[in-house]
């Protein structure tokens, strides 16, 4: 029987009535796959006897005779001590809500004793300890050679309140004697010989209950090879359907992690040749669009380009040889699914833009989704300021397009009247229907969490004639929160990754300086000598409004009255957070970008996307507040033009330990990949990334930094396998 198939109850095992059910429930355990799959957070090891004597070198594990009881406290507070002594010397156990021990451990018994000692009110003592009666009389020294019970490496789970350990090692202790030899091994036999790993029932077994530090390594090994097998194939069978082969399955050394060049090493010029050999393989709207602009494409944008339009193509000629010739092995055709990563303010949209000309020029539809209304409105206006003028029919639509202009723009996406629909997730809701929907972008897809990919693909297209025949749209990921290579081969090992690594030419290394609250006159004065000069400046705040704030948050609002009426009465002001009305966030963003209004008090609405270079500053108020990715992209508003950024960050005095950590990182570092490798120290992979969604699969046991050895091996045997069961 395979482990996840135990579906017995635990309440099927001695010793688990209703109320232990009850507790065990609390902790996600239903089943006795559940119980076994309950892997203990640490281990002790009391394999070695400490006497009391030793108490300040390591944890007490002895023999010893209770010699008498005493009582301390009144009423409910009284309070037992059992006095113990174990030939080195005496001890105390303040048994708190423990009077029963009074009655099971006479004067004059034997125990075995582990726990935490230390000294007061001048005598040994312990409160947190486990013991164990050996018998009810007798000498020490009958007991001085034997192996002491409840001794060797222990177990130590994560509980709930009600729940102690004893109960859990009892409770899995039983289901491992009810299922000794009859777990499956589910890893292909000749991988757990090649890798020297466990039959599953031995893993088990030993994670649980190891005799020695080797089977507990052995079995730790074996189980976290186990999940990363079963993740990365998961993420073979994936690629090979998007791409009729399993990929390479090599991952780069952590120390070869990609990052950012130093900003000042900005794009150089590319040659003459170079140029018109990617000129030449522009399609016409994409020719058109390179013709109209007014800056040089950096290096990695054009290869960038060069890379999707080799993907596009191939799925079109797959596509079309599926469609004349019908009955071919593959009914899915090459889809592109790439991530493109590229540091804020790389220039991530043009590229985009890019990619969708060469499918329009297919003659296919696309969409282009944002996170917000904000930005997606944002790239809808560029769009039509960029496309429009070529012939490119480009349209909006949001949640909150209006009932009529709404239904006639469906018409229209429907009859295939809009080559690029530009929105926010409404794209991929179920009223929404595409004539023909072949590339969808996701910008900024960190913001998404788990990536709905499914809802994508189903807008993609079934023909009639062949209804075997599915087209799914090509899909292209963008975001600026870099992640480190390995996790991105790991998470997203189905997607091809492109980086954008050089920012555009010109562009000066934004200066950070961190500022304490109280000196916020500082920041000011400094973003007043910019203003003059003729600049732009965002402030950011952690709240909207005053109401319901009950950490002493700064708001917006607020920030608001002051900036406009007290510091900087010369200059215009406006407001932007989520509750004013979309129009007037719409009109507050219009004017600033138009340079009417010079300064913008925000919340972190503006944290993605937002781009106008002649914003030179941006203060952050309560900057130790947000996460470092959340700051790098606040930061990222600035430093978009060929002039000198700032950026404050103010901090509070409460400041925490790792507020402060972040603000010196913050400090330090204008490159995004660096920024994402603190928070991942930090903060741990999986929030950064949502990689245990992105994979389909919660990760338990493995964490991919660490057992970065262990992912290399699990993930080459992984593609090995998939490949020859795919292909024989
Ligand atoms: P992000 O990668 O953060 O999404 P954007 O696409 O918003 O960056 O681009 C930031 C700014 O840089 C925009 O104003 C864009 O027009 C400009 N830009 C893009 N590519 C280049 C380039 N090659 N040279 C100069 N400016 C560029
Ligand atoms: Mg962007």
């Amino acid at each position: 029987m395979k482990l996840s198939e135990i579906k017995s109850p635990v309440s099927s095992l001695p010793g688990v009535g209703p109320a232990a059910s009850a507790l065990f429930s609390k902790l996600n355990i239903f089943t006795v796959a559940d119980i076994l799959s309950f892997y203990p957070r640490d281990y002790e090891d009391r394999r070695k006897h400490i006497p009391i004597l030793d108490f300040e070198k390591a944890k007490v594990h002895t023999a010893a005779t209770v010699t008498a009881h005493e009582w301390f406290g009144y009423g409910k507070m009284r309070t037992l001590k059992l006095i113990i002594s174990d030939g080195t010397a005496s001890a105390a156990l303040i048994c708190f809500n423990r009077a029963f021990l009074e009655k099971s451990l006479p004067v004059g018994c034997i125990i075995v004793v582990t726990g935490t000692f230390t000294v007061k009110y001048g005598q040994i003592q312990s409160t947190a300890f486990d013991v164990t009666k050996l018998a009810e009389s007798g000498a020490l020294s009958d007991f001085e050679n034997m192996p002491l019970p409840n001794s060797g490496i222990v177990p130590v789970y994560p509980l709930t309140e009600g729940l102690t350990q004893k109960q859990v090692r009892k409770t899995v202790a039983a289901a491992i004697s009810q299922y000794d030899r009859g777990i499956e091994t589910e890893l292909p036999a000749h991988i757990i010989e090649k890798r020297e790993l466990l039959p599953k029932t031995q893993a088990i077994k030993f994670i649980h209950q190891p005799e020695t530090p080797q089977e507990l390594q052995k079995a730790r090994q074996t189980l976290i090879y186990e999940e990363l097998f079963n993740f990365q194939s998961t993420i073979a069978l994936r690629a090979y359907r998007h791409k009729g082969a399993v990929p390479d399955a090599r991952l780069d050394e952590p120390e070869q992690t990609p990052s950012f060049q130093n900003v000042q090493n900005t794009a150089q010029k590319p040659d003459a040749d170079e140029t018109a050999h990617f000129v030449k393989t522009l399609s016409p709207s994409q020719k058109q669009l390179y013709d109209r602009l007014t800056f040089m494409l950096t290096p990695d944008q054009r290869a960038v380009i060069l890379q999707m339009n080799a993907d596009i193509d191939r799925g079109y000629v797959e596509r079309n040889e599926l469609l004349t010739k019908g009955n071919g092995a593959r009914k899915t055709p090459f889809t592109m699914q790439r991530l493109l990563q590229g540091d804020v303010g790389s220039g991530k949209t043009l590229v985009a833009f890019f990619a969708c000309l060469r499918v329009k020029d297919w003659s296919g539809q696309c969409a282009v989704m944002a996170p917000t209304e904000i930005l997606a409105r944002q790239h809808a206006e560029n769009a039509a300021r960029l496309l429009e003028p070529l012939g490119i029919r480009t349209a909006f639509l949001t949640g909150n397009v209006k009932a009529s202009g709404r239904t006639q723009l469906l018409k229209a996406l429907k009859a295939g009247e809009i080559d690029i629909v530009i929105g926010t997730h409404a794209l991929f809701s179920k009223q929404v229907v595409y004539k023909d929907l072949q590339l969808a972008v996701i910008d900024e897809q960190h913001r998404f969490g788990v990536i709905q990919r499914q809802s994508i693909i189903d807008k993609g297209r079934h023909t009639e004639e062949q209804p075997s025949v599915s087209f799914e749209p090509h899909l292209l990921m963008m975001s600026a929160t870099p992640i480190p290579q390995t996790l991105a081969l790991t998470a997203f090992g189905d997607l091809d990754i492109s980086t954008i690594r050089t920012m555009p030419a010109g562009r000066k290394p934004i200066k950070t300086y961190l500022v304490k609250q109280g000196n916020e006159q500082n920041a000011y004065e400094a973003v007043r000598r910019e203003l003059k000069a003729g600049r732009q400046a965002y402030f950011v705040y952690p709240a909207i409004d005053s109401e319901n704030i009950t950490q002493e948050l700064k708001s917006a609002e607020e920030a608001f009255e002051n900036l406009s009426k007290n510091v900087f009465p010369e200059y215009r002001c406006a407001l932007l957070h989520s509750k004013i009305p979309e129009e007037e966030q719409l009109r507050a963003l219009q004017e600033f970008r138009a340079g009417k209004v010079q300064i913008l008090a925000a919340t972190t609405v503006i944290e993605v996307g937002v781009d106008v270079p002649n914003a030179t500053c941006i203060v952050i108020e309560q900057a130790d507040r947000f996460g470092l990715a959340q700051l790098h992209q606040l930061r990222g508003r600035t430093g978009r033009g060929a002039e000198q950024s700032f950026c404050f960050l103010i901090y509070s005095s409460k400041i925490t330990e790792t507020g402060i950590e972040r603000m010196k990182v913050m400090r330090q570092n204008t490159n995004g990949f660096a920024i994402a490798q603190y928070d991942l120290k930090l903060r741990g992979p999986g929030e950064i990334t949502g990689t245990a969604q992105a994979g389909n699969l919660t990760l338990g046991i493995a964490d991919i930094v660490r057992d970065h050895d262990i992912l290399v091996q699990a993930r080459t045997d992984a593609f090995d396998y998939i490949r020859t069961k795919v292909a024989p």
